[in-house]
C-alpha cells in the first residue's frame, strides 16, 4: 500500500485555486493549435469541456455512443443545479456551500476539492445564462432558487423539471460552435474500448465505430475520460439503459487507481419497482421534497386496507398518517440528505409499513402543499372566502407551475394522478460518488488521462447532495479542466503529432479485437441481460442499502461465480461488422461483472458507516442518534484506491489521507 499524493496546492483555502491559476505553465495559442486532446463523452462534464477546450484553441477529439451528444444521460437530470450566488439573501456563501457539501458527503471528500468547487459555482450559472439556458425566474425576473436536501437556503437554479437538458442544450450549441470551426471532430456513435499508453502517458483510444463495427484509431496528447457514473451496476437503476462504466473501468486496468467504488447513492423518491420484467427505474426528482410530505399509516390495519383497496390514502386523517422524517429529524424534515431518508424509508417498509403490493413504497402527499399555496394564491388574487375547491383550484396551478412534468411523468407511468393521490415511492440507485481517483488537476494515475464528472470519484464524498452533481460536471469541465490541461500541455509543445502505426496501438487494438471476436464467437445460451439481472440483483440484496460482512463476503463469491458463468454461457447474436448492441451490452456487463467485485470489497474493507454506505455492523447504540450511521474517523478517513492486479479480489488499496483543516469533523446530525 502507498501513499497517494493529492497535488493539493498550498496556502489558505480560500486563495489555493486563484494562486495555483496564477502560476501554472500556460501553452501560447500559436502552440495550443498543434496540441489534440480526446475527450471521451459529451454529456455536461465532457460537453463543456470539449467547448471550452476547443474555443482555447486545442485540436479537440469528442466521441459519445449516443447519436448526437444531446442524448447523453446529463438529460435526464431533473431539478437543478447549485450554486452559492445568495440570491435569496439568506445567508448563503462560498463557504456555506463547501461546508454543505463536506458534511453532506460525511466528511469523505478532498476540503480543497470541494472549496474550489464552491468558488467556481456561481460563475457556471453566468456563463449558462450567457449561453440562453433558460433558468426559472421569480415575478420580478429575478432568477429563482429552490432547495434541495441537507442544507438549510435556497441555493438550487433550475428550470422546470428540465434542468439537465436545457444546461445540455447550452454546452451542446457551445459544442457545435467549435464543430463549425473545426475545432471539435465529433465521433457520435462511437465506443471507446481501451485507453493507449506510450511510455507511461495516455497517447490515445481504441474506439468502435457502433453502426459499422469498425475499430479506429485515435491519438491525442491527452485524453479525457467524461464518461458518467457506474449506477447500472444494479441493472435497476434511474440512470439511462446505456450508461455504464467500461471507459473508466478500461482506464482502470491499464493503471488509474479506482476510488471507493463502494459509495453509491440510493435516491429516496423513486418510482417503485413493479415487477421482474422492468428494465428501468424513474426518478421522481428531490425538488419534490420542498413540498411533498412523507408519510406512511400509523397503524398496521391501515396498511393492509390500503394494499389491500379496502381504504385509499386520502382516507387516513392527519393522525392516522407517520411523517417519519418530520418526527425523526425535525430540523431537516422532509429535506434530510438523500441517505437519510433512503434509510428511513426502507426501516419503514423492513418494519411491514410499505404501502404497495411488494411492501416497498412510502406515500409523497402534496395536499398541505396545494392547500397552502392556494391559500396564498387566493389572497394575492383578492378572492375572500375561497370554497375547498377554489384553493384547491389555485394551489394545483401552482404545483403544475412548479413540477407540472413530473407530475405528468408520474401519472403516464403508474396511471394515478398524483394530485388528487399521494404520489408512491421508495429509493433506488441513482449516482455513484466513486470513480475513477484524481488529483487536484483531475489528473488519473496514467499521466495525461484525465477524469471529469460523474465518472471520477468526485467531490461529493460518502453522499452527493441533491443538484450538485450538474454543478462539479460543469464546474470541472468550463472552469477547472481547461487550466490544469494547460499545466501538462505546456510541456508537449515540442511533442509533434503521436502516430497510431506503434506497437502500443497494435497491441490495445489486438486486445480490443479478440474479445469482440470471442463474443461473437462464443457458443453461450444465456443472454447478456440474464447475467446483468442476477449481478443486479446480488448488488442490491447484499451490496444495496445495508451491508454487513457476511453478506460483503457472500457478494463477491457470487458477483465471481456469476463472472465466471458469463465467460463460458453468454450468447451475442449477430456480427462484429455491423451495428450490434448486444454485442456493445456484452462488453459493458464484462466491466459491470469485474467492477462488482471490486465494489463489494471495498464495502467489506470499510468497516464503518459512511453516507450512502451503511455497515449494518456500525451504527450508533445509544443517545440522541440511537440507530443511525456512525463514522469511524479514526480508522477511515481517507479515500479508498484500488489499483488493478488482474482478479477483482487482488486489487491493492492505497490510501489518501483526508484532512480537515478549515472544517471540523463532526458527527452528521440533521436532527
Ligand atoms: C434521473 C436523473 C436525474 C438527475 N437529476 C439531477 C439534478 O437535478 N441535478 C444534479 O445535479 N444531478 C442530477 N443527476 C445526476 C446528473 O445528471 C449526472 O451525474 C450528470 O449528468 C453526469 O454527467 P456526465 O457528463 O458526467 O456524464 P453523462 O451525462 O452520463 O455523459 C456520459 C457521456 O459519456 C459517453 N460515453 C460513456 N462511455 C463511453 C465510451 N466508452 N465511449 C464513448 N463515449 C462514452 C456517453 O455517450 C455520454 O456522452 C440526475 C441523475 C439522474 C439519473
Amino acid at each position: 500500500m502507498s501513499t497517494l499524493n493529492s497535488k493539493v496546492p498550498g496556502g489558505p483555502i480560500k486563495d489555493k485555486w486563484t494562486d495555483y491559476k496564477n502560476h501554472i505553465d500556460l501553452v501560447n495559442p500559436a502552440n495550443k493549435r498543434n496540441i489534440d486532446v480526446i475527450v471521451v463523452g459529451t454529456g455536461l462534464a465532457g460537453g463543456s469541456a470539449a467547448a471550452t477546450l476547443a474555443e482555447l484553441g486545442y485540436n479537440v477529439k469528442a466521441f459519445a455512443y449516443q447519436d448526437s451528444p444531446r442524448r447523453a444521460h446529463s438529460i435526464a437530470a431533473q431539478g437543478g443545479i447549485n450554486a452559492a450566488k445568495n440570491y435569496q439573501g439568506d445567508g448563503d456563501s462560498t463557504y456555506r456551500l463547501f461546508y454543505d457539501t463536506v458534511k453532506g458527503g460525511d466528511y469523505r471528500s478532498r476540503e480543497a476539492n470541494v472549496y474550489r468547487l464552491a468558488e467556481v459555482s456561481a460563475n457556471i450559472i453566468d456563463q449558462c445564462v450567457a449561453q440562453g439556458v433558460p433558468f426559472a425566474r421569480d415575478y420580478g425576473g429575478l432568477l429563482d432558487n429552490r432547495s434541495f436536501g441537507g442544507v438549510l437556503v435556497s441555493r438550487t437554479f433550475y428550470a422546470k423539471g428540465q434542468t439537465g437538458q436545457q444546461l445540455l442544450l447550452g454546452a451542446y450549441s457551445a459544442m457545435n460552435r467549435q464543430i463549425a470551426r473545426g475545432k471539435i471532430e465529433m465521433f457520435n456513435r462511437h465506443e471507446m474500448l481501451d485507453v493507449v499508453k506510450v511510455d507511461g502517458k495516455a497517447r490515445g483510444i481504441i474506439a468502435r465505430n457502433l453502426v459499422t463495427g469498425e475499430i479506429e484509431r485515435h491519438s491525442a496528447h491527452a485524453v479525457v475520460i467524461a464518461s458518467g457514473g457506474y449506477g447500472n451496476v444494479y441493472f435497476l437503476s434511474t440512470n439511462a439503459m446505456g450508461s455504464n462504466a467500461t471507459a473508466a473501468w478500461k482506464i482502470h486496468k491499464k493503471g488509474a487507481h479506482f476510488a471507493n467504488p463502494c459509495y453509491t447513492q440510493i435516491h429516496p423518491t423513486c418510482i417503485p419497482r413493479s415487477g421482474d420484467y422492468q428494465s428501468k427505474l424513474t426518478l421522481m426528482s428531490e425538488s419534490l421534497r420542498n413540498d411533498g410530505r412523507i408519510w406512511v399509516p400509523k397503524s398496521m390495519d391501515d396498511v393492509m386496507a390500503i394494499r389491500e383497496g379496502r381504504k385509499k390514502p386520502t382516507d387516513l386523517s392527519e393522525e392516522e398518517r407517520d411523517y417519519y422524517l418530520e418526527r425523526r429529524y425535525p430540523a431537516f424534515g422532509n429535506l434530510v440528505p438523500r441517505d437519510v431518508a433512503s434509510r428511513a424509508a426502507k426501516e419503514r417498509c423492513d418494519a411491514g409499513y410499505g404501502v404497495n403490493a411488494t411492501g416497498e413504497a412510502v406515500y409523497l402527499d402534496f395536499k398541505s402543499a396545494i392547500n397552502r399555496y392556494g391559500k396564498e394564491q387566493a389572497k394575492i388574487t383578492g378572492i375572500s372566502n375561497p370554497s375547498e375547491a377554489k384553493i384547491y383550484e389555485l394551489g394545483q396551478a401552482l404545483v403544475e407551475e412548479k413540477y407540472g412534468n413530473l407530475f405528468q411523468m408520474y401519472e403516464k407511468i403508474v396511471d394515478e394522478n398524483p394530485y388528487e393521490t399521494p404520489m408512491m415511492i421508495y429509493p433506488a440507485t441513482h449516482y455513484t460518488m466513486g470513480g475513477v481517483w484524481v488529483d487536484y488537476n483531475l489528473m488519473t494515475t496514467v499521466e495525461g488521462l484525465y477524469c471529469i464528472g460523474e465518472a471520477n470519484f468526485s467531490d461529493h464524498g460518502a453522499n452527493r447532495l441533491g443538484a450538485s452533481a450538474l454543478m462539479q460536471g460543469l464546474a470541472d469541465g468550463y472552469f477547472v479542466l481547461p487550466y490544469t490541461i494547460g499545466d501538462y500541455l505546456s510541456n508537449e509543445i515540442r511533442t509533434g503529432k503521436i502516430s497510431t502505426e506503434t506497437k502500443e496501438f497494435d497491441e490495445a487494438e489486438k486486445e480490443v479485437t479478440d474479445r469482440i471476436n470471442f463474443f461473437v464467437n462464443n457458443k453461450g445460451s444465456k443472454s447478456v441481460d440474464y447475467f446483468h439481472k442476477k449481478l443486479g440483483k446480488v448488488m442490491w440484496d447484499k451490496v444495496g442499502m445495508a451491508r454487513n460482512e457476511k453478506g460483503l463476503k457472500e457478494a463477491m463469491a457470487e458477483i465471481k461465480g456469476i463472472r465466471e458463468e458469463f465467460w463460458k454461457e453468454v450468447k451475442v447474436p449477430g456480427e462484429a461488422s455491423e451495428m450490434n448492441p448486444e454485442l456493445e451490452k456484452a462488453g459493458r456487463v464484462a466491466d459491470f461483472l469485474e467492477l462488482g467485485e471490486l465494489f463489494a470489497k471495498d464495502a467489506l474493507m470499510r468497516e464503518e458507516s459512511c453516507g450512502g454506505h451503511f455497515r449494518e455492523e456500525s451504527v450508533e447504540l445509544d443517545g440522541e442518534q440511537k440507530g443511525e450511521a456512525k463514522r469511524n474517523d479514526n480508522d477511515y478517513a481517507f479515500v479508498a484506491a484500488w489499483e488493478y492486479k488482474g482478479e477483482p479480489a487482488d486489487a491493492i488499496l492505497h490510501k489518501e489521507e483526508l484532512e480537515f483543516k478549515d472544517i471540523e469533523l463532526k458527527q452528521r446530525s440533521y436532527k
